[in-house]
């Protein structure tokens, strides 16, 4: 099957416990006012990849030590039938794949899902999609409401546990208050192997503090880098 992705990255260390495999599916209808990642709106952009390709990440992830995987977006709940492929597939590898002793409480690795519906928006079909994710972190970004509860963009947003793992592995967290790092950033470059360097792409990856994108803004332009689209911006 199918799926249509924005990015990926290992290891992501900002959206979840421990270091982890991030996935982030294009496609958004929701347009949440502030969101950060107004790139991953357009359900036509992005690479369409086959499920089977992001498990293979999945494998190697696992055998470099993950804690679990976090599917974001875009809205992972725009392609309910690949999500479901894509995290039963993944429930699958991890008993086989998980390294012993690579977790700090021994645990398998575990599988986080983003979306911006309320846990009253989650029809049949959604649930189904979200049948095999340990936690999920449910509700719209919404600007006007900060929080400084950990992995959470405002303090609408619910992180809620849905197996036995998820309950264990994230029984700490639910209204912990971040203590590290919001953002990890992550830069990139466009250079083909012998051509020319072309434009520099930097991901930031978590969920920033109010305030954080505009200081983020200042500090590079203050150091002579300008950024020539935003995804934060309109
Ligand atoms: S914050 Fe999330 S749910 Fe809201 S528009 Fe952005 S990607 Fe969509």
């Amino acid at each position: 099957m199918r799926i249509r992705v924005s990015g990926t990255h290992f290891p992501l260390e900002t959206l979840g416990p421990g270091r982890r495999l991030g996935i982030w599916l294009q496609g958004c209808p929701l347009a949440c006012p502030g969101c950060m990642s107004r790139h991953t709106w357009d359900a036509e952009s992005g690479e369409s990849v086959d499920v089977e390709a992001l498990l293979e990440l999945w494998r190697s992830a696992l055998g470099r030590g993950a804690a679990g995987m976090t599917v974001s977006g875009g809205e992972p709940l725009a392609q309910p039938a690949a999500l479901a492929e894509l995290l039963r597939g993944a429930a699958r590898l991890r008993t086989a794949w998980t390294r012993p002793g690579t977790t700090d409480d021994g645990l398998p690795a575990d599988l986080l899902v983003y979306t911006g519906y309320e846990e009253s928006e989650l029809d049949t079909s959604r649930r189904t999609a979200l049948a095999s994710a340990d936690a999920v972190v449910t509700g719209r970004f919404r600007v006007a409401e900060p929080t400084g509860l950990v992995w959470r963009g405002s303090a609408n947003q619910r992180l809620t546990p849905r197996t036995g793992l998820g309950r264990v592995r994230y029984a700490p967290h639910l209204d912990r208050e971040a203590d590290g790092p919001a953002v990890q950033i992550v830069v990139e470059s466009a250079q083909a192997s012998d051509g020319p360097a072309g434009p520099l792409s930097v991901r930031l990856l978590g969920v920033p503090r109010r305030g954080e994108l505009l200081y983020f803004e200042r500090w590079l332009r203050e150091r002579g880098l300008r950024l020539r689209e935003r995804s934060w911006r309109p």
